[in-house]
């Protein structure tokens, strides 16, 4: 009984117990369950996160240099034409090409690939081809700069040697407007020398260009006008050199020194009359060469269309002579040799001097480097 009773009474107290026992068992295991559980999800959680984070990243980096290689490759497209070094190109569109062929990998062996080498090289690649523009930048300006002032100098050369020749007013005031800019724009195409901007030096060559363009074609209409004036004829040319070619640019023809053509056709003049010895055994007979201003003015005869009128005549350049010694007729011996031998040196009877031409001129002979010869 005792022990029946004394076993009892503990009975409800053991079950409860027990069972209490049991659920808190039951509860922590719930509770490592479900920590376990949070923890592995949370892992999770930030395990994803930062793997999205790297992906994110990756992918980032993967744009950045996409778009830096469609930068690097409109760069190269502009550079076309443009580069002091071609090198420099070749290497960039190398570099380009490296690029493109990473960019067409599958995604995962782009994420895994490292940018940094990959851009750092672009991006030298691309500093070199700009570097190179700029100095081709530069020696264009540098070029145009002596074109313009090779074209301002003839300019002003032909607006000093029209005044007072009653070539038109207007035409020689526009060519004084032009020469007048010249200055301005020569100082402002230097000043962008100094510095490096690609964009700045390439308006000035386009500045010193259109320049140029403007006072050549306001000298060449002075040109015109001058020689509309000067010389009617069409087959005369006013050149404002005529009669004032200096010294140094003559030379003396050995076998008749006194007279003179431009040095640069002297050899041809040598050379054909060597071949003209051989046939006659004796030299050319040379009457007349280089006249000066001077000397053509005293020739000319307004009456007369024998002499051209001071500034037109191709004596005064240096680059025509009249020959004698049986020359000076048509269909002699001597003149139809020269017909038929003097063009292989450089000389040439012009057509205004031919028997049906305007001045018919035998003796009149021209070097191929004359105007309207
Ligand atoms: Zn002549």
């Amino acid at each position: 009984m005792t022990l029946t009773n004394a076993a009892r009474p503990a009975e409800p107290s053991d079950v409860k117990a027990g069972s209490t026992a049991r659920e808190r068992r039951e509860e922590k295991r719930r509770r490592r369950r479900t920590t376990r559980a949070v923890v592995v999800a949370t892992l999770v959680v930030v395990l994803a996160m930062g793997a999205g984070g790297l992906a994110w990243r990756l992918v980032s980096e993967t744009d950045d240099l996409a778009a830096q290689n469609a930068v690097a490759t409109e760069l190269l497209a502009s550079s076309d034409g443009k580069v002091a070094e071609q090198t420099t190109r070749v290497a960039l569109s190398a570099q380009i090409g490296e690029v493109d062929s990473l960019l067409a990998e599958p995604i995962l062996t782009r994420l895994t690939i490292g940018k940094a080498d990959v851009r750092a090289s672009l991006g030298a690649a691309s500093d070199a081809v700009q570097a190179s523009m700029v100095e081709f930048a530069r020696s264009e300006v540098t070029t145009a700069r002596k074109g313009l002032a090779t074209a301002g100098n003839l300019g002003e050369e032909v607006y000093a040697a029209t005044k007072g020749k009653g070539a038109d007013a207007a035409v020689r005031a526009r060519l004084r407007a032009a020469l007048d800019t010249v200055t301005a724009v020569d100082v402002a195409a230097n000043s962008s020398l100094s510095g490096t901007d690609l964009a700045e030096l390439e308006q000035a060559a386009l500045d010193l260009s259109a320049n140029r363009s403007v006072v050549t074609v306001a000298t060449q209409a002075l040109y015109d006008a001058q020689d509309a004036v000067t010389c009617p004829a069409p087959d005369q040319v006013w050149d404002p050199d005529s009669g004032a070619v200096p010294k140094s640019e003559l030379a003396p023809i050995p076998w008749s020194p006194t007279n003179l053509v431009r040095a640069d056709v002297l050899d041809g003049l040598i050379a054909l009359d060597a071949a003209y010895s051989k046939v006659f055994g004796e030299h050319l007979t040379i009457n007349s060469s280089y006249r000066t201003y001077d000397e053509q003015k005293a020739l000319y005869n307004p009456s007369s269309p024998i002499a051209a009128p001071p500034g037109c005549s191709n004596h005064g350049l240096g680059l025509a002579v009249d020959i004698g010694g049986g020359v000076e007729t048509f269909g002699t011996e001597q003149y139809n040799w020269l017909k038929t031998h003097a063009k292989a040196h450089g000389w040439v009877h012009p057509a205004f001097a031919e028997p049906d031409g305007r001045v018919p001129e035998p003796w009149h002979w021209e070097s191929v480097l004359a105007r309207a010869s």
